[in-house]
């Protein structure tokens, strides 16, 4: 059916490249007789967090047939003009300075926005098309455009007419313009391009062979071989920096932020540490372009933009994406039963050393996202457990239990997708338990009261185990220790120590998080405190691990920190390194059907 409201006019120029002002402007054909209201989003879909993005509002004016017209501020995120007859346009200068892949960005290198940050919306014109005139910066005969916003007037990587359905496809679809490098492939069915900005030097033929494979697995995953992607087009809008990490999920892209180290340079066949990441934060970002992009929780359909939208279920859209992004990778053969294996103990690991997940259910985190995970401080550890890692966990536990009964988390993914996804109906908060009973065939009310809305540790031990997988904890070698490896232990074979508390890992030694019930919190030592003595030798952040290598678990220490300006002194009785680091290995006396169970899982590169 046409949409029948005339079209919303935007018009977005960088105005001002040292300034970091673009210059946006909308328009309405006929605004509201009471005087038309415009409002901005306070937060950007797949960030929970209100960012109160109008701060970055700097002047803000409204013109009628070219006389300008009394507009005001009515709320933090809205501007009421007032009545008139003719077209309106409201013209904003937004400061844009964030490197981030939330916000907008322009200097002398490159300009980005999401429309979120940018884009006015006039009240009771939501669902009316739009149409976006990009204006090329004075001087840059370089620079092209890169978003999966459809060309209207536009060429490809051009600037000039885009066009959105609706404001919610308008601001899904942000713009990158740069002088950047390009490669395309194909998956799905669709052209996939890569456009990587800033300074670097990856092997982009190898790059898009790689991210290849990851896509064709995730398209074949929801809808089998050969299958189409949901999608005209997908784009990876890549941002290279000396130290960078984030990613942001579209409905046909997705903006990324990574360390120019972590793309693969030319000549190098392996995947090191680096790019799996970059693997990893892409295969991530991709999957969400069904889970949370069309398989949606029923509280986002539609999205309030101007205030805090709950869901209890970030643990499914979050950390089956999680879970699903490493083993996309080993699935598709990128990285091999190995190293599949060492990113799954690094998220066991991660998990076993937050004492948040004691006192936090995944379900409760994901509700409190907005107030808690997403405004961490030194305490988080301890009162929260992050629905991305521990989400991670349920999403493994949950795919083992329903292969032994006979089905899979790709069968409950695929479900999602035919029954709300492609129909576009939100999933209600109880929905996932339901459909995993269904699957099952039998009530899994208990595994989602104990792992989900309850405390509980997942029986990983006993489930890898019978997936042909075993699981070992041991303790820590150092603050560097992520986990995923056999490690090397003490080489005087002496039992490990812990102080109890996560040290910078730079500088001096401030204590960025001291644990629930350690040896640093019964000793008195708070989160910020900075150590500068351990039973009488300077410490840094640099030797605080090799001074406590000295003793053994119960030695008793007089420690000298810090509290803000004023030097105090702690008893301290160290601890026993805890057995919180995991890793994993392929059981090579797994018996044949744990085996089988093992390649069904993995795919065939176990
Ligand atoms: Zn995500």
């Amino acid at each position: 059916m046409p949409n029948a409201l005339p079209a919303t006019a935007y018009r977005i120029a960088p105005r001002d490249l040292h300034a970091h002002l673009f210059e946006v402007s909308c328009t309405v054909e006929s605004p509201a007789p009471d005087g038309q209201r415009f409002r901005l989003p306070t937060w950007i879909p797949g960030s929970y967090l209100i960012r109160e993005f109008a701060r970055h509002f700097v002047r803000v004016r409204a013109e009628c047939g070219g006389r300008p017209v009394a507009i005001a501020k009515e709320a933090k995120d809205a501007w009421r003009a007032a009545p008139c007859a003719g077209p309106l346009t409201v013209t904003a200068d937004v400061y844009a300075f964030d490197l981030s892949v939330r916000a907008a960005y322009l200097d002398h290198t490159r300009a980005y926005f999401n429309g979120t940050s940018v884009f006015l919306c006039p009240e009771g014109r939501e669902s009316a098309p739009c149409r976006l005139e990009i204006v090329a910066p004075p001087g840059r005969p370089s620079w092209r455009v890169a978003t999966t916003l459809p060309e209207d007037g536009a060429k490809r990587w051009g600037f000039g007419g885009y066009r959105a359905a609706d404001y919610d496809e308008l601001i899904d679809h942000p713009v990158e313009i740069a002088d950047f490098s390009h490669v395309a492939f194909e998956a799905g069915g669709v052209t996939h391009d890569v456009v990587i900005s800033g300074r670097h030097d990856a092997d982009l033929a190898r790059l898009a062979g790689d991210l290849a494979r990851i896509c064709r697995c995730q398209v074949e995953l929801f809808d089998g071989p050969g299958a189409r992607a949901p999608f005209d087009r997908y784009l990876f809008q890549v941002l290279a920096l000396g130290e960078g990490y984030g990613g942001l999920e579209h409905r046909a892209s997705t903006s990324l932020v990574c360390s120019r180290r972590d793309l693969p340079r030319a000549g190098v066949a392996k995947v090191g540490n680096d790019y799996r990441s970059f693997l990893g934060l892409a295969s991530h970002e991709y999957f969400h372009a069904w889970n949370v992009k069309r398989i949606k929780p029923a509280a986002f359909t539609p999205y309030d933009l101007g205030r805090e939208n709950h869901t209890r279920l970030l643990w499914a859209f979050e950390g089956f994406t999680s879970y699903y992004d490493d083993l996309v990778l080993a699935r598709s053969g990128v990285v091999g039963a190995p190293g599949y294996l060492e990113l799954l103990g690094r998220t066991i690991t991660n998990v076993l050393r937050t004492p948040g997940r004691h006192v936090q259910s995944v379900a409760d985190s994901s509700f409190d996202a907005w107030i808690k995970y997403y405004r961490q401080d030194e305490n988080t550890p301890n009162s929260v457990v992050s629905y991305y890692a521990k989400g991670a966990l349920v999403g493994l536990a949950l795919d083992l239990v329903l292969r032994g009964a006979g089905s899979s988390l790709d069968e409950l993914m695929r479900t999602l997708w035919r029954r709300f996804g492609r129909r576009g109906t939100g999933v209600p908060e109880d929905g996932i338990a339901r459909i995993a009973s269904e699957l099952a065939g039998r009530d899994l009310a208990d595994f989602f009261a104990r792992y989900v809305e309850g405390t509980g540790d997942p029986p990983l031990d006993e489930l890898l185990g019978s997936h042909g997988v075993a699981m070992r904890l041991r303790a820590a070698d150092g603050p560097r220790d992520r986990g995923g490896t056999a490690g090397k232990g003490r080489d005087d074979g002496a039992p490990a120590v812990t102080l109890g508390a996560k040290v910078a890992a730079s500088g001096e030694a401030r204590l960025v998080h001291v644990f629930r019930g350690g040896a640093a919190e019964r000793a008195g030592l708070a989160g910020g405190d900075v150590i500068v003595a351990i039973d009488g030798l300077r410490a840094s952040a640099d030797n605080v691990d090799a001074l406590l290598a000295r003793h053994a678990p119960g030695d008793r220490l007089t420690v000298h920190a810090f509290r803000r300006d004023e030097l105090a002194s702690f008893e301290l009785v160290l601890d026993r390194a805890p057995e919180d680091t995991c890793y994993l290995a392929v059981a090579p006396e797994a018996p044949p059907e744990a085996v089988a169970r093992r390649d069904a899982w993995l795919g065939a590169t176990a």
